[in-house]
């Protein structure tokens, strides 16, 4: 297992829409693995592939923010199916914008169908924080970033604020 760098934006790479995964091989483990110790050393509670630059239909997440009972789930070409109409807001923040939290409006349940590790089909009902977080994921694979949800104003201000971030973390740690 390896830490991958996380890719941030304004990286072009992150609106771009990911690929079926064909085959579960060794490689896909591998990647999936390094998914997930890269989102624990950030530390994240979701990473979507693209986040590591690689351009497949794969999740990690783990919401259980525990480090003595981790809770791990793996989603290969998740999809999302009967979200509910009803709205719920959570302030969401994202690996690859680090810096910046916004409120963000989402279903309040949904269901997600997707392959697990073994190749076998599931599906999740999945309502709360999870839900949130699958729906945020999900968007990744899709080219789409959480501040992609705020007005056009909005979203150029957290992306400044993303990058200025960063760079006075630069020059702290320097
Ligand atoms: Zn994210």
């Amino acid at each position: 297992m390896a830490i991958r760098e996380i890719i941030t934006v304004p990286n072009p790479l992150l609106k771009k829409v990911s690929e079926t995964v064909d085959n579960i091989n060794d490689e896909v483990l591998a990647i999936l693995e390094d998914m997930l110790e890269t989102m624990y050393a950030a530390p994240g509670i979701g990473l979507a592939a693209i986040q590591i630059g690689i351009s497949k239909r794969m999740l990690v997440i783990d919401i259980s923010r525990d480090e003595e009972n981790r809770d791990p789930y793996f989603f290969i070409n998740p999809e999302i199916i009967d979200p509910t109409e009803n709205l719920s807001s959570f302030e969401e923040g994202c690996l690859s914008v680090p810096g910046v939290w916004e409120e963000i409006e989402r279903p309040d349940e949904c269901t997600v169908r997707f392959m697990d590790v073994k190749g076998v089909e599931k599906s999740m009902r999945c309502s709360g924080m999870l839900a949130t977080v699958i729906q945020h994921e999900m968007d990744h694979l899709n080219g789409i970033v959480f501040v992609d949800h705020l007005s056009r104003l909005k979203k150029d201000r957290a992306i400044k604020r993303s990058i200025k971030s960063r760079s006075e973390d630069f020059i702290e740690n320097d």
